[in-house]
């Protein structure tokens, strides 16, 4: 079934508002197993309107608008779409009574414009509006089925989920369901090299790639009468790619990231976390800080951009730095370990590099050490980062989150083994 969206509003046409109802609409649509071609934004004019309005119900089962059902002149959704049907309008009593309920609640006088709300096309039924004034219409003609919303989200949205969502669910019982396997430490090319096979041919499931900074989420969506059918068309698969990706999957949750996975792991592991951060500046500190309840384990951070700073805060020695500059192994790996020294954490890591643009000492920009001292035992890894300083540097706390997570991992998995 083909649904189509239309956005009324002369404001989402010149920008001044972003059209969140668009996301929202289409994403439950998707949810709900129904096919959405076509988005369209017009504004509060309505001969364009009805032309819109007209097309839709041409290439499309049902339309849904959004916007224009306030009280005011400019608000013309409703009577546009009763002329084009040739619908007088009547009014609902319930609808009005609401409205009057509405406004005496809020000790607010009615204006006679607003009664104008309380008026469906013939045939129509009203939704009504707990959040607000305007009630929605729903109307059903020729195999059509046309649904009037208002604008507001906070009003749109509980409407569309209370009213609207099982009226459609009806019409169409099968669901998508997705699920999305987030990976970092692969570029996308490779990750989508590594499931080649599988990308081929798909069809339910199917697996789509997003390519996100430092990261790459792979969508697996099924479509299946309930829930838990799509579950089990999506096991195998699900499986099939945490054995490719291994260490690399780091969480099949759509709403968990990467910080909260480390934090969680740091909690599993009675484990207290310190940063020691030069070129990211406190970045990935920020991204741990993030997570509600990131106190029970991260004890803190330094930011140590200057060679005296690293000396002074974290017991990098001056020989080192003279030696191998800022930027290298040797000094991501002393700070790392003094930063666990000096905080007295299980583990530390650290961050050192070149954020750019321009490189320095013959050292390119984007060059990268991050280093992770886990209970003693320390690795240090080397990056090449690609893009602008900002990217960079993003790019460094992403990894050095990582880096901790694959170091907590990698301890479990030895203490495992030892037992
Ligand atoms: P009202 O009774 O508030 O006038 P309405 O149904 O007439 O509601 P509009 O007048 O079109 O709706 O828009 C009212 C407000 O709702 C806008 O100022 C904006 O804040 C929000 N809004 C409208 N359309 C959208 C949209 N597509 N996405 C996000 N917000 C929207
Ligand atoms: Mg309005």
């Amino acid at each position: 079934m083909v649904v189509e969206l239309v956005f009324v509003g002369t404001e989402l046409l010149l920008g001044n508002i972003v059209n969140t109802n668009a996301q929202f609409l289409s994403e439950q649509c998707a949810a709900l197993g129904l096919t959405v071609y076509f988005q369209d934004v017009v504004g509060d004019n309505r001969e364009r309107l009805a032309l819109v309005f007209q097309t839709a119900l041409k290439r499309s089962d049902v339309v849904i608008l959004s916007g224009g059902l306030g009280p005011t002149e400019d608000d013309l959704t409703k009577e546009t779409v009763a002329d084009v049907w040739n619908l007088p309008l009547h009014r609902d009593e319930r609808a009005l009574e609401m409205l009057t309920a509405y406004f005496a609640q809020r000790n607010r006088q009615m204006t006679e414009n607003n009664e104008k709300q309380a008026l469906v096309p013939e045939g129509a039924v009203a939704l009504y509006n707990k959040n607000g004034t305007a009630p929605g219409i729903l109307m059903e003609r020729d195999g059509k089925t046309i649904i009037l919303l208002p604008g507001p989200p906070d009003e749109l949205i509980p409407m569309f989920q209370e009213q609207v969502a099982p009226l459609l669910r009806q019409k169409r019982p099968e669901i998508i369901y997705s699920v999305m396997a987030k990976i970092c430490g692969i570029g996308e090319s490779q990750a989508e090299t590594m499931i080649l096979d599988l990308i081929d041919g798909q069809t339910n499931p199917t697996i789509a790639t997003y390519a996100k900074v430092g990261e790459v989420h792979l969508r697996i969506t099924a479509k299946a009468e309930t829930e838990e059918d799509a579950q089990e068309i999506i096991r195998p698969l699900l499986e099939t790619l945490k054995e490719r990706f291994g260490e690399n999957l780091y969480s099949t949750r759509e709403e968990e990231t990467l910080e909260e996975v480390v934090v969680n792991l740091l909690k599993k592991n009675q484990m207290t976390l310190c940063t020691a951060e030069s070129c990211s500046g406190g970045m990935a500190a920020s991204r741990i800080v993030n997570v509600c309840g990131a106190s029970e384990v991260f004890l803190g951070g330094f930011v140590t951009y200057s060679n005296e700073a690293k000396q002074k805060f974290l017991g990098v020695r001056s020989h080192t730095l003279q030696t191998h500059t800022a930027i290298s192994r040797e000094t991501a790996l002393e700070m790392a370990e003094g930063g666990a020294r000096q905080m007295g954490a299980d583990v530390c890591v650290s961050v050192t590099g070149l954020a750019g643009p321009g490189g320095e000492q013959g050292k390119p920009a984007g060059l990268v050490y991050i280093g992770c001292c886990c209970k003693g035992d320390s690795v240090v890894e080397k990056f090449h980062f690609r893009g602008n300083r900002a990217k960079v540097r993003t790019l460094a706390a992403i990894r050095a989150l990582d880096l901790v997570r694959r170091c907590i991992i990698k301890k479990e998995r030895n203490t495992e083994g030892g037992r």
